[in-house]
């Protein structure tokens, strides 16, 4: 089948009203999917919708608006849960993004962790599923152990298994990397550290542009992603987490609408998922979230996957035919991201020529300075597809790199 008949690309790309737009002259091509994905006129609607016709703080009010924002908010969250399979509305907490997500559980287990407990991190992590393991551990004097990974940028499985042992206490990983497109084998993860009665966090935030998890076929007890990767607006994500740890977990954050009855003497607080949302969240957002999920799968995700698999190979395929570049990131299973260095002319350079002729890749450490460190570069041009691009765009791309290759050569 003809590759952009897979998915009605060209319908698709009028949802997208940035993608009319030009950069420096030229029509862009937006290549940098992996940081921050584009949104569809049926998501800014409904955020157009909603400061419109029924802005009002949420939980409290006994107004009109306040209910309908109320009942929007948390058919949201029910949206959320189908989509990610959760067993229970509760399950799904909102917050800020990934970060905010992997925050929050690193402060509940400040609590439930002691010294010479073992946490372990995987060498393929986002600094934000780095950055806030450190600091528990500084907390808790529980120690960080680093899951290795390959040339490749595979995770070494058997170095994982002799990791594994019963002061093992957390394992995090993401389902896939950022960096790299590495998709890791989260399901054998989870099933090891839970034989040793550790919990898993899964980072989300780069499978869930390309494929659905189902959180109780993964059995994962967390599992975090941001909307503004999905389509959706920044500053909203959610945490997935099992009732029962859910309930272990003290609070994030005190505030309002987490609490059940406050007196000066004692507070107490509110069950799931109140307990975990203080103050005014962002209602907006939460709205968006669901319309941005119901947006992706009315596209569906089958189709994105395997068009979006085309697209990295038929873009892998070209790249390799240059000379001098060389691919980081070679593992079996990958999505639609290609991180790659020309020779020794520095990322940054080639990255601004590009944006000269239109086209927005990413360069630079990609927020995952270790696996910079593990391939002894500074840093990659990073390009990053969604199903919102096309093969003519990556020729173009193509054409534009080569160009500048020659100039900075
Ligand atoms: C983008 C990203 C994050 C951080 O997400 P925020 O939305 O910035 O909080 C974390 N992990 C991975 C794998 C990411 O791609």
């Amino acid at each position: 089948m003809e590759l952009e008949l897979m998915l009605d690309v060209k319908k698709i790309r009028k949802d997208f009203p940035i993608l009319n737009r030009t950069v420096n002259g030229k029509p862009l091509i937006y290549f940098d999917n992996a940081a921050t994905s584009q949104t569809p006129k049926q998501v800014i609607d409904v955020i157009v919708d909603y400061y419109s016709n029924y802005n009002a703080n949420i939980h409290r009010g006994v107004h009109t608006l306040s209910q309908e924002a109320t009942d929007a908010y948390e058919q949201a969250r029910i949206k959320i849960q189908k989509h990610f399979n959760a067993k229970h509305p509760y399950e799904i907490i909102y917050t800020a993004g990934t970060t905010d997500s992997i925050n929050l559980v690193a402060s509940g287990f400040s609590s439930l962790l002691k010294k010479g407990d073992e946490i372990l991190v995987s060498a393929l992590e986002h600094h934000s599923n780095i950055v806030p393991w450190q600091m528990l551990s500084e907390r808790t004097g529980a120690i960080l152990k680093v899951i290795p990974m390959n040339e490749d940028g595979d995770l070494i499985l058997s170095e994982f298994d002799d990791l594994l042992n019963n002061k093992t206490k957390l394992v995090f990983v993401n389902h896939i990397s950022n960096a790299l497109g590495t998709i890791n084998p989260i399901e054998y993860m989870i099933e090891k550290a839970h034989a040793i009665g550790a919990a898993v966090l899964v980072d989300g935030a780069q499978s869930c542009p390309h494929l659905k998890p189902d959180v109780q076929a993964l059995d994962v007890d967390f599992y975090v992603c941001s909307a503004h990767k999905i389509c959706g607006p920044t500053g909203v994500g959610m945490l997935y987490g099992k009732e029962e740890w859910l309930n272990k977990l003290p609070p994030y954050q005190g505030g309002g609408e987490m609490i059940a009855e406050v007196t000066f003497e004692k507070t107490t607080y509110a069950g799931l998922p109140h307990k975990y949302e203080a103050g005014t969240p962002n209602v907006s957002g939460g709205i968006a979230f669901g319309a941005a999920l119901d947006y992706m799968n009315s596209i569906g995700f089958d189709a994105i996957a395997k068009y979006e698999h085309e697209l990295l190979e038929y873009a892998t395929e070209q790249l390799k035919q240059i000379e001098g570049l060389k691919i980081y990131g070679t593992a079996k299973e990958k999505t639609s991201v290609i991180s790659f260095n020309v020779s020794s002319i520095h990322p940054y350079d080639i990255g601004t020529i590009l944006d000269k002729m239109g086209i927005a890749v990413r360069t630079g450490h990609h927020c995952a300075q270790p696996i910079m460190d593990f391939y002894k570069i500074p840093g990659t041009i990073r390009a990053s597809f969604m199903f919102y691009n096309t093969k003519e765009e990556i020729d173009t791309f193509i054409t534009a790199l080569k160009k500048a290759v020659m100039m900075l050569s």
